[in-house]
Protein backbone atom coordinates (compact mmCIF):
# COMPACT_ATOMS: atom_id res chain seq x y z
CA UNK A 1 0.00 0.00 0.00
CA UNK A 2 1.38 3.41 -0.70
CA UNK A 3 0.69 6.06 1.82
CA UNK A 4 0.41 9.53 1.58
CA UNK A 5 1.52 11.03 5.24
CA UNK A 6 0.59 14.65 6.17
CA UNK A 7 1.99 16.49 9.42
CA UNK A 8 1.79 20.08 9.71
CA UNK A 9 5.09 20.42 12.30
CA UNK A 10 8.56 20.96 11.25
CA UNK A 11 9.07 20.27 14.86
CA UNK A 12 9.45 16.84 16.37
CA UNK A 13 6.79 16.80 18.66
CA UNK A 14 5.06 13.07 19.95
CA UNK A 15 3.05 13.09 17.27
CA UNK A 16 5.77 13.42 14.65
CA UNK A 17 7.92 10.86 16.48
CA UNK A 18 4.64 8.36 16.54
CA UNK A 19 4.69 9.19 12.62
CA UNK A 20 8.67 8.37 12.03
CA UNK A 21 7.74 4.70 13.39
CA UNK A 22 4.16 4.11 11.73
CA UNK A 23 5.84 5.38 8.52
CA UNK A 24 9.63 3.43 8.47
CA UNK A 25 7.73 0.14 7.57
CA UNK A 26 5.93 1.96 4.42
CA UNK A 27 9.48 2.55 2.94
CA UNK A 28 10.19 3.58 0.17
CA UNK A 29 6.25 3.45 -0.97
CA UNK A 30 5.40 6.19 1.16
CA UNK A 31 6.13 9.90 1.35
CA UNK A 32 5.74 12.20 4.46
CA UNK A 33 4.55 15.63 3.25
CA UNK A 34 5.49 18.52 5.54
CA UNK A 35 3.71 21.72 6.01
CA UNK A 36 7.01 23.28 7.61
CA UNK A 37 10.50 22.43 7.42
CA UNK A 38 13.03 21.93 10.75
CA UNK A 39 14.44 19.05 12.57
CA UNK A 40 11.52 16.84 12.16
CA UNK A 41 12.31 16.60 8.13
CA UNK A 42 15.81 15.89 9.36
CA UNK A 43 15.01 13.05 11.74
CA UNK A 44 12.44 11.38 9.08
CA UNK A 45 15.61 11.23 6.60
CA UNK A 46 18.09 9.80 9.18
CA UNK A 47 15.26 7.35 8.96
CA UNK A 48 15.65 7.33 5.29
CA UNK A 49 11.70 7.44 5.27
CA UNK A 50 10.59 10.01 2.10
CA UNK A 51 9.87 13.26 2.86
CA UNK A 52 9.09 16.43 1.20
CA UNK A 53 8.77 20.21 2.37
CA UNK A 54 5.45 21.08 0.66
CA UNK A 55 4.69 24.29 2.09
CA UNK A 56 6.90 27.69 1.16
CA UNK A 57 5.84 30.18 3.70
CA UNK A 58 4.93 29.03 7.59
CA UNK A 59 1.34 28.26 8.20
CA UNK A 60 0.06 29.80 11.52
CA UNK A 61 -1.35 27.37 13.39
CA UNK A 62 -3.74 29.06 16.56
CA UNK A 63 -5.24 26.36 18.50
CA UNK A 64 -7.98 29.19 20.01
CA UNK A 65 -8.27 30.65 16.88
CA UNK A 66 -11.80 32.31 15.73
CA UNK A 67 -13.67 31.02 12.63
CA UNK A 68 -12.52 34.06 10.67
CA UNK A 69 -9.00 33.18 11.55
CA UNK A 70 -9.72 29.35 10.26
CA UNK A 71 -11.30 30.51 7.17
CA UNK A 72 -8.15 33.44 6.20
CA UNK A 73 -6.03 30.28 6.99
CA UNK A 74 -7.91 28.18 4.70
CA UNK A 75 -7.61 30.65 2.04
CA UNK A 76 -3.25 30.83 3.04
CA UNK A 77 -3.22 27.36 2.16
CA UNK A 78 -4.33 27.29 -1.31
CA UNK A 79 -1.26 26.49 -2.87
CA UNK A 80 -0.73 23.78 -0.44
CA UNK A 81 -3.86 22.50 -1.16
CA UNK A 82 -2.76 22.37 -4.97
CA UNK A 83 0.23 20.12 -4.81
CA UNK A 84 -0.95 17.65 -1.82
CA UNK A 85 -4.08 16.99 -4.08
CA UNK A 86 -1.29 16.55 -7.07
CA UNK A 87 1.02 14.52 -5.15
CA UNK A 88 -1.89 12.33 -3.56
CA UNK A 89 -3.09 11.13 -6.77
CA UNK A 90 0.17 9.12 -6.57
CA UNK A 91 -0.48 7.09 -3.69
CA UNK A 92 -3.64 5.01 -2.37
CA UNK A 93 -3.84 6.40 0.75
CA UNK A 94 -3.93 10.04 2.74
CA UNK A 95 -2.80 9.95 6.50
CA UNK A 96 -3.16 13.10 8.23
CA UNK A 97 -1.26 12.94 11.19
CA UNK A 98 -2.08 16.17 12.90
CA UNK A 99 -5.43 18.58 12.31
CA UNK A 100 -3.81 21.28 9.80
CA UNK A 101 -2.83 18.06 7.96
CA UNK A 102 -6.17 16.75 8.45
CA UNK A 103 -7.63 20.14 6.89
CA UNK A 104 -5.82 19.75 4.05
CA UNK A 105 -6.08 16.13 3.69
CA UNK A 106 -9.80 16.28 3.59
CA UNK A 107 -9.49 18.73 0.57
CA UNK A 108 -7.19 16.34 -1.11
CA UNK A 109 -9.46 13.01 -0.25
CA UNK A 110 -12.13 14.59 -2.12
CA UNK A 111 -10.27 15.98 -5.01
CA UNK A 112 -8.06 13.07 -5.48
CA UNK A 113 -10.46 9.97 -4.58
CA UNK A 114 -8.04 8.83 -2.45
CA UNK A 115 -9.43 7.41 0.95
CA UNK A 116 -8.42 9.82 4.26
CA UNK A 117 -7.05 7.86 7.92
CA UNK A 118 -6.98 10.69 10.45
CA UNK A 119 -4.46 9.89 13.53
CA UNK A 120 -5.77 11.40 16.75
CA UNK A 121 -3.31 12.27 18.79
CA UNK A 122 -4.89 15.09 20.79
CA UNK A 123 -8.00 15.17 23.43
CA UNK A 124 -10.45 17.11 21.23
CA UNK A 125 -12.03 19.18 24.27
CA UNK A 126 -12.52 23.00 25.32
CA UNK A 127 -9.42 22.32 27.37
CA UNK A 128 -6.77 21.99 24.79
CA UNK A 129 -9.08 23.77 21.65
CA UNK A 130 -11.20 26.42 20.47
CA UNK A 131 -14.76 25.76 19.66
CA UNK A 132 -14.10 26.54 16.30
CA UNK A 133 -11.19 24.61 15.76
CA UNK A 134 -13.36 21.50 17.39
CA UNK A 135 -15.83 21.97 15.30
CA UNK A 136 -13.79 21.31 12.20
CA UNK A 137 -12.12 18.79 13.01
CA UNK A 138 -15.05 16.74 14.35
CA UNK A 139 -16.66 17.85 11.05
CA UNK A 140 -14.24 16.69 9.00
CA UNK A 141 -13.09 13.58 10.42
CA UNK A 142 -16.90 12.88 10.37
CA UNK A 143 -17.27 13.39 6.94
CA UNK A 144 -14.13 12.63 5.15
CA UNK A 145 -12.65 10.49 7.25
CA UNK A 146 -12.89 6.39 6.71
CA UNK A 147 -10.59 5.35 9.40
CA UNK A 148 -9.91 7.97 12.99
CA UNK A 149 -6.87 6.04 15.23
CA UNK A 150 -7.14 7.50 18.45
CA UNK A 151 -3.73 7.34 20.62
CA UNK A 152 -5.72 6.82 23.97
CA UNK A 153 -8.84 5.28 24.91
CA UNK A 154 -9.11 8.79 26.51
CA UNK A 155 -8.60 10.26 22.87
CA UNK A 156 -11.20 8.72 21.67
CA UNK A 157 -13.98 8.97 24.15
CA UNK A 158 -13.35 12.80 23.96
CA UNK A 159 -13.71 12.55 20.23
CA UNK A 160 -16.87 10.68 20.35
CA UNK A 161 -18.06 13.10 22.95
CA UNK A 162 -17.37 16.43 21.01
CA UNK A 163 -19.31 14.36 17.87
CA UNK A 164 -17.19 12.43 16.36
CA UNK A 165 -18.82 9.01 14.88
CA UNK A 166 -18.20 6.29 16.90
CA UNK A 167 -18.01 3.77 14.05
CA UNK A 168 -14.83 4.90 12.21
CA UNK A 169 -12.50 5.26 15.55
CA UNK A 170 -10.26 2.65 16.57
CA UNK A 171 -7.64 2.89 19.51
CA UNK A 172 -3.93 2.49 18.49
CA UNK A 173 -1.10 2.74 21.33
CA UNK A 174 2.21 4.59 20.05
CA UNK A 175 5.03 1.63 19.50
CA UNK A 176 7.69 1.50 20.73
CA UNK A 177 11.41 -0.65 20.26
CA UNK A 178 12.23 -1.68 23.70
CA UNK A 179 16.00 -2.47 22.38
CA UNK A 180 16.67 1.43 22.24
CA UNK A 181 15.68 1.84 25.90
CA UNK A 182 18.67 -0.08 26.88
CA UNK A 183 22.11 2.12 28.02
CA UNK A 184 25.16 0.75 29.14
CA UNK A 185 26.48 1.49 32.70
CA UNK A 186 29.14 3.10 31.54
CA UNK A 187 27.29 5.24 29.40
CA UNK A 188 25.28 6.53 32.25
CA UNK A 189 28.49 7.09 34.43
CA UNK A 190 29.77 8.92 31.92
CA UNK A 191 26.61 11.26 31.21
CA UNK A 192 26.39 11.83 35.01
CA UNK A 193 29.67 13.11 35.37
CA UNK A 194 29.07 15.08 32.55
CA UNK A 195 26.28 16.65 33.64
CA UNK A 196 27.73 16.95 37.65
CA UNK A 197 24.81 14.50 38.81
CA UNK A 198 27.15 11.96 40.83
CA UNK A 199 25.07 11.26 44.43
CA UNK A 200 22.23 13.26 43.62
CA UNK A 201 18.51 12.35 43.63
CA UNK A 202 17.74 13.32 39.93
CA UNK A 203 14.11 13.85 38.76
CA UNK A 204 14.14 14.09 35.01
CA UNK A 205 10.97 15.66 33.37
CA UNK A 206 10.67 15.14 29.50
CA UNK A 207 8.65 17.36 27.76
CA UNK A 208 8.73 20.95 25.49
CA UNK A 209 8.49 23.38 27.80
CA UNK A 210 4.54 24.70 28.07
CA UNK A 211 1.92 25.52 30.69
CA UNK A 212 0.43 22.76 30.55
CA UNK A 213 3.36 20.30 30.29
CA UNK A 214 3.57 21.66 33.74
CA UNK A 215 7.33 22.13 34.96
CA UNK A 216 6.05 24.60 36.92
CA UNK A 217 4.61 22.04 39.31
CA UNK A 218 7.93 19.63 39.36
CA UNK A 219 10.12 23.16 40.21
CA UNK A 220 7.37 24.02 43.28
CA UNK A 221 7.58 20.35 44.17
CA UNK A 222 11.07 20.74 44.45
CA UNK A 223 11.10 23.02 46.82
CA UNK A 224 9.59 20.96 49.28
CA UNK A 225 12.33 17.92 49.10
CA UNK A 226 15.56 17.66 50.94
CA UNK A 227 18.36 19.34 48.97
CA UNK A 228 19.89 16.12 47.52
CA UNK A 229 16.87 16.07 45.12
CA UNK A 230 17.74 17.92 41.74
CA UNK A 231 15.68 18.54 38.44
CA UNK A 232 16.88 18.01 35.03
CA UNK A 233 14.09 19.60 32.48
CA UNK A 234 14.65 18.48 29.07
CA UNK A 235 12.87 19.95 26.32
CA UNK A 236 12.33 23.27 24.03
CA UNK A 237 9.53 25.96 23.76
CA UNK A 238 8.48 23.98 20.86
CA UNK A 239 5.65 26.67 19.73
CA UNK A 240 6.76 29.59 20.93
CA UNK A 241 5.95 29.41 24.50
CA UNK A 242 9.12 31.78 25.01
CA UNK A 243 7.04 33.48 28.08
CA UNK A 244 6.79 30.45 29.93
CA UNK A 245 10.33 29.61 29.89
CA UNK A 246 11.20 33.26 31.41
CA UNK A 247 8.61 32.61 34.03
CA UNK A 248 10.10 29.04 34.45
CA UNK A 249 13.72 30.43 34.98
CA UNK A 250 12.71 33.16 37.34
CA UNK A 251 10.34 30.94 39.55
CA UNK A 252 13.85 28.99 40.34
CA UNK A 253 15.73 31.90 40.79
CA UNK A 254 12.95 33.23 43.39
CA UNK A 255 12.80 30.12 44.91
CA UNK A 256 16.53 30.01 45.14
CA UNK A 257 17.01 26.83 43.14
CA UNK A 258 19.52 27.92 40.81
CA UNK A 259 21.69 24.70 41.71
CA UNK A 260 19.37 21.82 41.82
CA UNK A 261 17.30 22.59 38.28
CA UNK A 262 19.26 22.71 35.30
CA UNK A 263 17.36 23.41 31.84
CA UNK A 264 18.83 21.46 29.25
CA UNK A 265 16.60 21.82 25.70
CA UNK A 266 15.54 19.81 23.26
CA UNK A 267 17.83 16.52 22.98
CA UNK A 268 17.66 13.50 21.10
CA UNK A 269 19.30 11.02 23.77
CA UNK A 270 16.09 10.66 25.98
CA UNK A 271 17.25 6.75 26.76
CA UNK A 272 20.40 7.64 27.93
CA UNK A 273 19.14 11.15 29.71
CA UNK A 274 16.43 8.86 31.83
CA UNK A 275 18.59 5.96 32.11
CA UNK A 276 20.97 9.01 34.17
CA UNK A 277 18.15 10.16 36.54
CA UNK A 278 16.55 8.04 39.53
CA UNK A 279 12.83 9.35 38.88
CA UNK A 280 10.81 10.62 35.76
CA UNK A 281 8.01 12.90 36.17
CA UNK A 282 5.40 13.64 34.20
CA UNK A 283 3.59 16.75 35.65
CA UNK A 284 0.88 18.29 32.92
CA UNK A 285 -2.25 19.79 34.61
CA UNK A 286 -4.27 18.95 30.82
CA UNK A 287 -5.64 15.64 30.06
CA UNK A 288 -2.54 13.96 28.57
CA UNK A 289 -3.56 12.19 25.20
CA UNK A 290 -1.15 9.55 25.37
CA UNK A 291 2.33 10.62 27.42
CA UNK A 292 4.66 8.99 25.09
CA UNK A 293 7.41 10.09 28.02
CA UNK A 294 5.54 7.42 30.59
CA UNK A 295 6.28 4.57 28.55
CA UNK A 296 9.83 5.80 27.12
CA UNK A 297 10.53 6.30 31.22
CA UNK A 298 9.26 2.43 31.54
CA UNK A 299 10.84 0.47 29.23
CA UNK A 300 14.37 2.68 30.96
CA UNK A 301 13.47 0.64 33.91
CA UNK A 302 12.76 4.26 35.88
CA UNK A 303 9.94 5.20 38.26
CA UNK A 304 7.37 7.12 37.20
CA UNK A 305 5.14 9.73 38.45
CA UNK A 306 2.79 10.82 36.42
CA UNK A 307 -0.54 13.42 36.45
CA UNK A 308 -3.66 11.63 36.90
CA UNK A 309 -6.09 12.29 34.08
CA UNK A 310 -6.55 10.97 30.47
CA UNK A 311 -4.50 8.63 28.44
CA UNK A 312 -2.14 8.55 31.32
CA UNK A 313 -4.84 6.30 33.26
CA UNK A 314 -4.40 3.93 30.96
CA UNK A 315 -0.53 3.24 31.57
CA UNK A 316 -0.20 3.61 34.77
CA UNK A 317 -1.96 1.82 37.56
CA UNK A 318 -0.73 3.45 40.90
CA UNK A 319 1.39 1.49 43.10
CA UNK A 320 1.57 -1.16 40.73
CA UNK A 321 3.85 -0.36 38.12
CA UNK A 322 4.14 3.68 38.74
CA UNK A 323 2.83 6.60 40.73
CA UNK A 324 -0.01 8.50 40.04
CA UNK A 325 -0.78 12.13 41.56
CA UNK A 326 -3.65 14.94 41.41
CA UNK A 327 -2.86 17.53 38.08
CA UNK A 328 -1.25 20.45 39.54
CA UNK A 329 -0.70 19.87 43.05
CA UNK A 330 3.29 20.15 44.34
CA UNK A 331 2.69 18.77 47.72
CA UNK A 332 1.27 15.88 46.82
CA UNK A 333 4.31 15.49 44.14
CA UNK A 334 7.21 16.14 46.39
CA UNK A 335 5.73 13.35 48.72
CA UNK A 336 5.97 10.53 46.05
CA UNK A 337 9.11 12.13 45.50
CA UNK A 338 10.60 11.97 49.18
CA UNK A 339 9.10 8.18 49.51
CA UNK A 340 10.88 7.39 46.14
CA UNK A 341 14.53 8.50 47.24
CA UNK A 342 13.65 6.49 51.05
CA UNK A 343 11.71 3.21 49.93
CA UNK A 344 14.49 2.40 46.87
CA UNK A 345 13.53 -1.18 46.95
CA UNK A 346 9.60 -1.00 46.03
CA UNK A 347 10.29 1.48 43.93
CA UNK A 348 13.08 -0.50 41.94
CA UNK A 349 10.54 -3.29 42.03
CA UNK A 350 7.85 -1.34 40.86
CA UNK A 351 9.60 0.00 37.60
CA UNK A 352 11.07 -3.29 37.12
CA UNK A 353 7.38 -4.22 36.69
CA UNK A 354 6.81 -1.75 34.71
CA UNK A 355 9.62 -2.67 32.35
CA UNK A 356 8.55 -5.69 31.69
CA UNK A 357 4.66 -5.30 31.16
CA UNK A 358 5.39 -2.12 28.52
CA UNK A 359 8.18 -3.89 26.91
CA UNK A 360 5.03 -6.19 25.65
CA UNK A 361 2.03 -3.89 25.73
CA UNK A 362 3.70 -1.34 23.71
CA UNK A 363 6.60 -3.34 21.22
CA UNK A 364 6.45 -1.15 17.98
CA UNK A 365 6.22 -4.75 16.05
CA UNK A 366 2.76 -5.20 17.39
CA UNK A 367 1.47 -1.82 17.38
CA UNK A 368 2.53 -1.36 13.71
CA UNK A 369 0.80 -4.78 12.81
CA UNK A 370 -2.46 -3.63 14.25
CA UNK A 371 -2.37 -0.24 11.95
CA UNK A 372 -1.41 -2.61 8.77
CA UNK A 373 -4.34 -4.78 9.77
CA UNK A 374 -6.95 -1.95 9.97
CA UNK A 375 -5.54 -0.47 6.88
CA UNK A 376 -5.92 -3.92 5.12
CA UNK A 377 -9.78 -4.55 6.76
CA UNK A 378 -10.89 -1.00 5.54
CA UNK A 379 -8.62 -0.57 2.38
N1 LIG B 1 11.39 14.52 23.55
C1 LIG B 1 12.59 14.60 22.85
N2 LIG B 1 13.49 15.55 23.22
C2 LIG B 1 13.26 16.43 24.22
C3 LIG B 1 12.01 16.35 24.93
C4 LIG B 1 11.10 15.38 24.57
O1 LIG B 1 12.85 13.82 21.93
O2 LIG B 1 14.11 17.25 24.49
C5 LIG B 1 10.43 13.48 23.17
C6 LIG B 1 10.01 12.55 24.29
O3 LIG B 1 11.00 11.57 24.50
C7 LIG B 1 8.69 12.00 23.75
C8 LIG B 1 8.14 13.17 22.95
O4 LIG B 1 9.21 14.09 22.76
O5 LIG B 1 8.91 10.90 22.90
C9 LIG B 1 6.98 13.88 23.63
O6 LIG B 1 5.85 13.10 23.53
P1 LIG B 1 4.68 13.17 24.62
O7 LIG B 1 3.62 12.23 24.18
O8 LIG B 1 5.23 12.94 25.97
O9 LIG B 1 4.18 14.69 24.55
P2 LIG B 1 3.72 15.61 23.30
O10 LIG B 1 4.92 16.38 22.83
O11 LIG B 1 3.19 14.69 22.24
O12 LIG B 1 2.67 16.50 23.88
Amino acid sequence: MKIFFLDQSGKPGGAELCLIDIAKPYGDRALVGLFADGAFKELLQQNHIPVEVLATQAIQVHKEGTLVQGLKSVGQLAPLITKVIKKAREYDLIYANTQKALVVGALASFFSHRPLVYHLHDILSKEHFSQTNLRIAINLANRCASLVIANSQASKTAFIQAGGRSDIVEVVYNGFNPKIYQTDESDINQLQQKLGLQGKFVVGHFSRLAPWKGQHILIDALAKCPPEVTVMLVGDALFGEQDYVKQLHQQVADLGLENRVQFLGFRSDIPQLMAACDLVAHTSTSPEPFGRVIVEAMLCGKPIVAAKAGGVMELVEHGLNGFLVTPGEPQELAQVIITCLQETEITATIANNARTTASGRFDIATINQQIAQLLSDKF
